[in-house]
C-alpha cells in the first residue's frame, strides 16, 4: 500500500523518467539519452514512448493563451517527466523553434498549415533543430565531441545541417551522391562551414548509406571516434513534430471537426500526429495522401502491406517504397490480431493517391483560383483533401505544406509560367561557395579521411 500523502501523480512526474521500448520487442527498454543518441534499438524495431501522458483538459481548450513555444514546452514536460528540468528545457525548446507555424485558409473547409518557415525552408526543420538541441544537450560535459554521420539523398541533409550548425561539441560529416541533389539542395549542404563537413560521393545516395554504416560497424573508427546518427527515424525528429498539430489547432476556427492531411513519405509526419491525438489533441481524422508510391493507401484499402522499391515522381520526397514509420503506425493501432489492428487504423486514416499529372493540374489550379502556391507535396496533400471532402462534407481540413514551392523552381516555373518569389534564406546561400570534398566509393579512404580529420 501507498502512503495516502504521497500523491501518486506527482510521484510519476517528477521521479519515474520517460523510457522508450522497441517496436520489436515491448521489454526491450531504453531512457530517453540512450534512445536519442542511439536511433534505432539493437533488435532493429523503432523507439516509441513507454507511456503518452494526455495533457490536460485546461491546456487543450485553451491553446490560444500559449506562445508556439509555450505549446512545446507542454507537451515536452509531460512526456518527459521532469527528466530535463524545466529551465533547461525551455532553454532548448526556444533555440529550436524559431520560426512560425501559421495556418492559412484557402477557403472555408480547406486551411494549410505552412510548416516551411525554416531555414532548410521544409518541415524537417522542426525535427532537425530539435533533436540537435537534445543531442547537444546529452552531450554536455562529454570530454569527447560527437561526430555525426548522415547520408542524404537531398532534403534531410540540409535540415540536419542547419539545425547542428554552430552547436557546441558536435561536428556533423553529410554524404551526399553527386549530380544527383538540386543546385539548391547542394548549396545548403555545402556553405555552412564550421562544424559541418560536406563530402561529395561519387556515387549514388545508396553508397552513401552503406559508407556510414559500415562506419558505425567499422571497430578501429569506433574506438576513436564518438559516432553517432541523425537518421530519420530517431524519435527527437518526430517528437516535435507533434508540436504543430497543437499549433494548427490554437488557429483554427472553433466548433467544427478538424482532419488533418499529411503528404506523406515514411510517415513520420503522420506517427506524429497521431501522438498528439493519444496526447489528447480532438483530431477528428488523418488523410494521408502520396504519390503512386502508395503502399500505404493500398494497405487502407486492402489490409495487405505490400512493400515494393519506389518510383521517381514531382514530389520525391514522398518517393517511398517502404515507410519507415509504418511499423510506429501498427504499434499504435496493434489490436488482438492484424485484422483487428488494420480495422482500428482505417477508422483513423484514410488514404489516397495521385500521379504527377493530377499533381500539376492542382498547383494551376489552386493558384488560379485562390492565388495560392502549392509545392509539389502540398498539391497531393490538397487533392486528397478534396477526395476527402467529397465523401465527407462540412468537416474542416488542415492541409500540412510541408515545403515551400521555391525549394521546387524549376518544376513550379514549368508549370506555371510563373517567377516564383525566392525566400531570403535561399537567396543568402545562392551564390556563397560550395566547399565538399570529393570522395569516390571506397570505404577505406572514407575511414582514412575520417580518422584524419576528426
Ligand atoms: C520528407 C518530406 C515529406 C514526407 O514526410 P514523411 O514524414 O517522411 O512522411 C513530405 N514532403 C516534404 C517536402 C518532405 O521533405
Amino acid at each position: 500500500m501507498f502512503h495516502p500523502l504521497i500523491n501518486l501523480e506527482l510521484f510519476a512526474y517528477n521521479l519515474i523518467p520517460m523510457n522508450l521500448y522497441s517496436t520489436k520487442n515491448r521489454s526491450n527498454i531504453a531512457s530517453l539519452k540512450e534512445a536519442v543518441m542511439k536511433g534505432l534499438p539493437d533488435d532493429n524495431g523503432l523507439f516509441m514512448p513507454e507511456v503518452i501522458p494526455q495533457l490536460p483538459a485546461n491546456f487543450i481548450n485553451n491553446l490560444a493563451d500559449f506562445s508556439f513555444q509555450e505549446i512545446a514546452y507542454q507537451i515536452c514536460e509531460s512526456l518527459f517527466k521532469g527528466f530535463i528540468p524545466s529551465k533547461d528545457l525551455k532553454n532548448l525548446l526556444d533555440n529550436a523553434i524559431t520560426f512560425p507555424a501559421p495556418l492559412i485558409p484557402l477557403n472555408e473547409d480547406i486551411h494549410v498549415l505552412e510548416l516551411f518557415h525554416g531555414p532548410s525552408l521544409a518541415f524537417k526543420d522542426f525535427g532537425a533543430r530539435f533533436m540537435a538541441q537534445l543531442m547537444s544537450y546529452f552531450n554536455q560535459g562529454e570530454k569527447e565531441e560527437l561526430v555525426i554521420l548522415v547520408a542524404t539523398s537531398g532534403d534531410t541533409g540540409g535540415a540536419v545541417a542547419a539545425g547542428f550548425h554552430k552547436m557546441p561539441g558536435i561536428k556533423v560529416v553529410i554524404l551526399y551522391p553527386s549530380g544527383k541533389v538540386s543546385d539548391l539542395q547542394e548549396k545548403q549542404l555545402t556553405t555552412l562551414g564550421s562544424n559541418i563537413a560536406a563530402l561529395e560521393v561519387q556515387g549514388t545516395f545508396d553508397d552513401c548509406q552503406a559508407m556510414v554504416k559500415k562506419a558505425f560497424l567499422d571497430s578501429d573508427l569506433n574506438q576513436v571516434i564518438k559516432l553517432s546518427s541523425a537518421n530519420s527515424i530517431n524519435i527527437a525528429r518526430l517528437i516535435p513534430q507533434s508540436f504543430y498539430y497543437f499549433e494548427a489547432f490554437k488557429q483554427a476556427p472553433k466548433g467544427r471537426a478538424i482532419n488533418f492531411c499529411i503528404p506523406s513519405g515514411n510517415f513520420g509526419n503522420l506517427t506524429a500526429g497521431l501522438l498528439a491525438k493519444a496526447m489528447g489533441l480532438p483530431i477528428n481524422h488523418f488523410i494521408a495522401a502520396t504519390n503512386i508510391n502508395d503502399v500505404v493507401p493500398e494497405y487502407l484499402d486492402s489490409g495487405i502491406f505490400n512493400s515494393r522499391p519506389s518510383k521517381r515522381t514531382l514530389s520525391n520526397a514522398m518517393d517511398v517504397g517502404n515507410p519507415s514509420n509504418f511499423v510506429r503506425m501498427l504499434d499504435i493501432f496493434s489490436g488482438k490480431n492484424e485484422r483487428f489492428t488494420w480495422n482500428n487504423m482505417k477508422q483513423k486514416i484514410s488514404g489516397y493517391a495521385f500521379t504527377d499529372q493530377e499533381t500539376e493540374d492542382a498547383i494551376k489550379r489552386v493558384y488560379s483560383k485562390y492565388k495560392y502556391l502549392l509545392d509539389p507535396h502540398g498539391a497531393v496533400g490538397y487533392l486528397a483533401t478534396i477526395s476527402h471532402l467529397n465523401k465527407f462534407p462540412g468537416e474542416l481540413n488542415i492541409v500540412l505544406e510541408t515545403a515551400h514551392p521555391s525549394k521546387f523552381i524549376d518544376d513550379v516555373d514549368r508549370i506555371l509560367q510563373i517567377e516564383v518569389n525566392i525566400p531570403k534564406q535561399l537567396l543568402d546561400i545562392k551564390d556563397k561557395k560550395k566547399e565538399a570534398t570529393l570522395m569516390n566509393v571506397n570505404f577505406d579512404n572514407f575511414k582514412s579521411w575520417l580518422l584524419e580529420n576528426y
